[in-house]
């Protein structure tokens, strides 16, 4: 997993269930003692399984019981949905990329207008056609707020994510 993936999957079920996807991302099936081993026994059985709970709860994972024939009790072999959790980054990758975009958008549309002379608050463009782009304070011609920068950056952001939204998600 790329920290990028790391990071969003994070933000959505916990970091325990990101150390334990990444787990069940490199072993076909595998149960949660194995899985408590593999962490070097840095998360605790309780931990692991509730990681587990989780990452099911979003259909992320799944498991089959068996029962063991020496003790009666029922093993869970747990594996990860992995087409789920590429469908999962990228609706929420496209999800980000629309809130930049309407970000975007805004900045392109709404110019703002202030007087350097007052260093008053800026205005948008409505307000400022209706003094005719002149300072109400001081008559002084209101100027065009730089959004260049950020709209820059912005750009550049969108460009970014759109080039990289599934690149890496063939390693998963
Ligand atoms: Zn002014």
């Amino acid at each position: 997993m790329s920290n990028d993936i790391k990071g969003l999957l994070s933000a959505l079920v916990g970091e325990d269930a990101v150390r334990v996807a990444d787990i069940l991302l490199k072993n076909a099936e595998i149960t949660d003692e194995k899985i408590v081993e593999l962490v070097n026994e840095e998360l605790s059985i309780k931990d692991v399984r509730k990681a587990l709970y989780k990452l099911n709860d979003q259909s992320l994972a799944r498991y089959r019981r068996q029962r063991d024939p020496e003790t009666g009790y029922f093993v869970y072999w747990w594996k990860i949905e992995r087409e789920r959790l590429r469908e999962m980054i990228l609706q929420r990758r496209r999800a980000i990329l629309k809130i930049l975009k309407q970000r975007l958008e805004y900045e392109e549309e709404n110019l703002l207008y202030k007087c350097e002379n007052c260093n008053s608050q800026p205005l948008p463009f409505d307000d400022a056609f209706e003094t005719e782009f002149l300072c109400k304070e001081c008559n002084n011609p209101l100027v065009q707020l730089e959004n260049e920068e950020l709209i820059e950056q912005l750009r550049m952001k969108i460009n970014e994510l759109e080039k990289k939204i599934d690149d890496d998600l063939n390693g998963l």
